[in-house]
């Protein structure tokens, strides 16, 4: 979901061949967010026709969105036009700001509508054909069905929900200041409650923390000891995708800031006053008011690409299926049985770790999972596979054994996470690939097909993780690094700071992002309203 890269190809070879001179392929990118952009950006257009369709004319630099929510960094500051990216293509892209509402893959269209109104024709829809598409939409909120999260919750996700947070936090001060309320009014009026103890939660958390207890204290003295910040978290622990010493860390951080936390909560129903939940371990119901909530829980599927999962048969599924090959996943697949196949040279039935190996370095090359999963369990040998449920080493394997291996190497590396990391390797993967698509055609770099001889086009996706950071306010962070190591602390938020400026996709960016931090040091940050 969060990195939703797919491409899906048509057959149209020879509609191209009969028309004479070779036209170019028509390519339609829909997105322009992480993956969308890094996927322009490398493009060598010279070989295709471009048009990108996009409700927003923007990138946004996600990662700093929840800087946006207390005015750290202004929201100019982190976003680049698309239109600028367009310009250093010499403009022969196309881009329209519009929804894409429908993916009809058999007439090879896109349908959308535009959102800046009626045309002078009256019309605001339009179709698009394609002979590639790129599916590049991301994700959405998900409220899971929660009542009253729509009306009442704010959302982290957009560059305008940012906007909204930070001028509700001050609608809330300056409520709470209003003459004529009692204490409890004004207590609750300035109880910020954040759903959700993920990244994006806890990052929110800190930098409303540093805000309120740096700049608003001083304005608002009156109501100083009024403001109280709580996180709900369903799990057990806040940062749980992170390593145990970065959300202790951040506990213990909190715990000294005096921001709530309250673990192994969820959250049943939200309404204008009160936020009801029940506690997981006894099954007791609570409610807490609150003068603004934000939901940062996760994110789900687009219904653009829900209804074109039930068009091609992925309907019972949670996100788009897509290959090695990042191709949306259909008929071309090469399933457990062809490898294993394959690999029982003598057709015994059974394998070997003699046949294994000989097949091992293209299956390898194909589920790069199973290559990390083999380097992350200091599993260096094949032979590891081969041991069954008890460790005890096996000489042969049966195909219901081989699948049970592979499952499980599958169930536990499979799914990427949704970060701008994942999206934009994905991007920059999909442009090789359409730059490369006429020489890769003919001459093959990818793995060994299991079913027939040739070899695959392309080398299949694969994901590099360059580490994770937490920003957890008063200049300090925590950072998961590549090969195990975490670090913590003041060090840790400086070489966020470094890496944020050098990950901007501009100059433009970058210097406005500088100086928006360099800003905030110098002014404090900005409390109007506006
Ligand atoms: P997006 O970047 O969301 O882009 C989707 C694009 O599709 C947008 O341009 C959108 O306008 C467009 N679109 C939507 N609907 C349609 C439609 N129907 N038709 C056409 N276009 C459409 N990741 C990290 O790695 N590090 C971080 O520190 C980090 N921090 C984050 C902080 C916040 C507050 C948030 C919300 C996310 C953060 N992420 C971070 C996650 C990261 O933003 C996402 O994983 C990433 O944006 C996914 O990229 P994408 O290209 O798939 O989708
Ligand atoms: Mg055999």
């Amino acid at each position: 979901s969060g990195g939703l890269v797919a491409h899906a190809e048509s057959q149209s070879d020879k509609e191209t061949l009969d028309q004479g001179e070779p036209k170019k392929k028509r390519v339609v990118v829909l997105g322009t967010g992480w993956a969308g952009t890094s996927f322009l950006k490398d493009l060598d257009i010279s070989s295709y026709d471009v048009q990108v369709v996009s409700p927003r004319n923007y990138f946004a630099f996600t990662p700093l969105l929840p800087s946006v929510t207390c005015g750290t960094v202004e929201a100019r500051s982190i976003v680049e036009p698309v239109r600028n990216i367009i310009k250093k293509k010499n403009g022969q892209i196309l881009f329209w700001e519009a929804e894409c509402l429908k993916i009809d893959a058999e007439k090879r269209q896109v349908c959308c509508l535009s959102n800046v109104g009626d045309n002078l024709a009256g019309r605001n829809d339009f179709c698009l054909h394609y002979d590639y598409l790129v599916i590049a939409v991301g994700a959405q909120v998900n409220t899971f069905n929660t009542p009253g999260v729509l009306e009442y919750c704010h959302f982290l996700k957009e560059l305008e929900d940012a906007r909204k947070i930070r001028r509700t936090v001050i609608d809330c001060f300056e409520k709470a200041v209003l003459p004529g309320l009692n204490e409890e009014e004004r207590r609750t009026n300035l109880h910020f409650v954040i759903v959700g103890g993920g990244p994006t939660g806890i990052e929110f958390a800190a930098e409303l923390h540093d805000f309120i207890h740096e700049d608003l204290v001083n304005l608002y003295p009156g109501v100083k000891d009024l403001v109280k910040i709580t996180v709900i978290q369903s799990g057990d622990h806040i940062l749980n995708m992170f390593d145990e010493r970065i959300s202790s860390f951040a506990e213990q951080k909190f715990q000294r800031d005096g921001i709530e936390v309250l673990t192994g909560c969820r959250v049943v129903s939200v309404s204008d006053k009160l936020v009801h939940m029940k506690l997981k371990s006894t099954a007791e119901d609570m409610s807490i008011s609150h003068g603004m909530v934000v939901w940062s829980t996760g994110v789900g599927t687009r219904p653009v690409v829900k209804d074109f999962m039930e068009h091609i048969g992925q309907g019972s599924r949670r996100v788009l299926a897509t290959d090695e090959w990042l191709q949306v996943k259909g008929c071309e697949n090469e399933d457990i049985s062809t490898i294993f196949k394959a690999a029982d040279k003598d057709n015994s039935g059974t394998l070997t770790v003699d046949e294994l190996r000989e097949v091992i370095e293209d299956i390898l090359i194909q589920y790069p999972q199973m290559d990390l999963y083999l380097k992350s369990n200091h599993l260096f040998d094949v032979t590891d596979l081969f041991r069954d449920s008890d460790g005890n080493e096996r000489e042969e394997v049966d195909i219901e054994g081989f699948k049970l291996a592979l499952a499980h190497v599958d169930s536990q590396m499979k799914s990427l996470p949704a970060t701008a990391q994942v999206a934009a390797q994905q991007g920059t993967y999909l442009s090789r690939c359409f730059n490369h698509m006429e020489r890769c055609k003919s001459n093959p770099e990818g793995p060994l097909r299991f079913r027939g001889s040739e070899r695959h086009a392309f080398r299949p996706f694969r994901y590099k993780h360059f580490g994770q950071f937490a920003p957890l306010g008063g200049e300090q962070a925590a950072a998961e690094l590549p090969g195990d190591w975490v670090s913590l602390g003041r060090s840790t938020q400086w070489l966020w700071y470094s890496v944020y400026a050098s990950k901007q996709v501009s100059w433009r960016t970058r210097i406005l992002v500088v100086s928006d931090w360099t800003r905030r040091k110098v002014f404090g940050r900005d409390s109007s309203r506006i």
